[in-house]
């Protein structure tokens, strides 16, 4: 089979010439050439198209890779400051959460805990000794003639006496006690796990330490004292009619001239 001619430029020439002469016109080689030269122009058109798409093809996926990893390096760095972001606001919002819980469970001008607190802790007093058969005892104080330091002193100084007494009850008790505001000038002490003759020397030694107690003033040193009722919880109790036994407890404090305490001794 004699070798393939390359499509040069002089047998294009030599073609054209072959199908641009009209003596040749009618012969059926001439119009079986006219078709195959026809046919040959379009296969080399679709070829170079096809060259070509493949060429940019190749010539292009660098750049699409680069833009695309360019892309994709964006997208990370905007997610990175996404999760940034939520994580500040997720860590604020823990903040604010512990903020609020200490706020609604605790007394803005002792520090210690509030009413709320103390009952939810009573609460949940009341239901282990039902399930487990534990005792408790509460003692509720009592600050002796408190509105003399207000009526004496000014307002500002009661609350002095109110952030002292905190502090002291606070530094009395056991791990595990909880004292509270309970209002006014009123406080309340749980104590689990603890019999009445257990809370009687707790209270024995807190009355003392209330009444050597000094609150300095910036020329002067007031001393003060508090009465304060014991009760234990019996099986069965709620902490509600324990709480009015220690009350009945602390009014007969009150009754036999203030700075000591009663204990309620169930009958
Ligand atoms: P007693 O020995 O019988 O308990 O007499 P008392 O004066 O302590 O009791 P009383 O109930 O007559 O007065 C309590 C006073 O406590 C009246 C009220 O204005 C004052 N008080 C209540 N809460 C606060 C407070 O947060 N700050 C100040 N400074 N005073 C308060
Ligand atoms: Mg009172
Ligand atoms: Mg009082």
């Amino acid at each position: 089979m004699p070798s393939r001619p390359a499509i040069t430029a002089e047998l294009e020439q030599r073609v054209k010439l072959l199908l641009d002469d009209e003596t040749h016109l009618g012969h059926p080689l001439r119009d079986a050439l006219q078709d195959l030269w026809l046919s040959l122009l379009s296969h080399i058109t679709e070829l170079e198209q096809i060259t070509e798409i493949a060429d940019s093809g190749k010539l292009g996926l660098p750049k699409r890779i680069e833009r695309l990893s360019k892309q994709f390096e964006r997208q990370i760095r905007q997610l990175e400051r996404v999760i940034r972001i939520s994580d500040r606001y997720q860590s604020s919002l823990k903040d604010l959460n512990a903020a609020l819980r200490e706020a609604s469970t605790h007394d803005a001008l002792t520090g210690i805990a509030n009413r709320l607190l103390v009952e939810e802790r009573c609460r949940q007093e009341d239901a282990r000794s039902g399930r487990s058969g534990s005792t408790y005892s509460l003692a509720v104080l009592d600050v002796d003639h408190f509105k003399r330091f207000n009526d004496n002193y000014g307002h500002d100084v009661g609350d002095m006496v109110l952030k002292a007494l905190g502090e002291t009850l606070r530094f009395s008790l056991r791990q595990g006690d909880l004292c509270a505001r309970w209002g006014g000038e009123e406080f309340l002490a749980l104590l689990p796990d603890t019999t009445l003759s257990e809370a009687e020397q707790v209270v024995h030694r807190l009355v003392g330490k209330i009444r050597r107690q000094r609150i300095e003033l910036a020329d002067q040193e007031l001393a003060v004292t508090a009465s304060i009722g014991v009760a234990e919880h019996l099986p069965g109790e709620t902490y509600e009619q324990t709480f009015r036994r220690a009350d009945q407890a602390l009014l007969e404090a009150k009754q036999q001239g203030r700075d000591r305490y009663r204990v309620h001794q169930a009958a």
